[in-house]
């Protein structure tokens, strides 16, 4: 059995954080296809593929009917919770829930926990996977986090520049996020850079 020492993270492409969502990122929607061309190339290379998910309880500090930031979104089992209807995660993804304790807004999938309940992190070193390639929403709050604490745990972090996008609650904040995680000694893929050596052959025209 071959090492697998690489694995794709798609962060929050939920319905709740799309266009139409209670939480909209602007033009949220737009990663999905970049990211299903990265989820193939993944698969193709024989690489984990992780989803994570914010997974709030009705009550919790993040909401700002209790005190918290951002309307209510992303709560346990309702419809905004679900993942794009395009996003095409392969059957062996691996969901990490996060956002479930009340007392923390839970921006990083390495808060998270596999639907058995092990920290996404004990599930990477497990598997021997030092070099996560993250995508997903937003850039300035969840993709940021997690990148960080990817950083912060010692992993290999591959940003996927055309794959995420962000809140822009204040302008700059992607900017200011991006500046960020490349300062955590994240590397920053611009255009469609594929992480694999299939993707040369699927690689499309930079004018599309
Ligand atoms: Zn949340």
């Amino acid at each position: 059995m071959c090492i697998v020492p690489s694995a794709l993270l798609v962060v929050d492409v939920q319905k709740d954080f799309c266009p139409g969502g209670a939480l909209a990122v602007p033009d949220g929607d737009r990663v999905v296809p970049a990211l299903n061309r990265y989820i193939a190339d993944a698969v193709a290379s024989g690489w984990a593929v992780y989803a994570s998910r914010d997974w709030h309880p009705p009550v919790t500090g993040h909401f700002q009917a209790y005190g918290g930031q951002w309307p209510v979104h992303c709560v346990q089992g309702s419809d905004g919770a679900r993942f794009h209807p395009d996003l095409q995660l392969p059957l062996a993804a691996i969901v990490i829930s996060k956002g479930q304790a009340p007392d923390r807004p839970g921006y990083s999938a390495l808060e998270g926990v596999t639907p058995d309940g092990r920290l996404l992190l004990d599930d990477l070193r497990d598997r021997g996977i030092d070099h996560l390639y993250i995508g997903g929403l937003a850039t300035d709050y969840c993709v940021r986090a997690s990148v960080v604490d990817a950083r912060r745990a010692g992993l290999h972090v591959t940003v996927l520049g055309d794959a995420i996008a962000g809140v822009e609650v204040n302008p700059g904040d992607s900017a200011r996020a991006l500046q960020e995680m490349a300062e955590a000694g994240a590397r920053l893929l611009t255009g469609p850079v594929r992480p694999s050596p299939e993707s040369a052959a699927a690689r499309r025209a930079p004018a599309d």
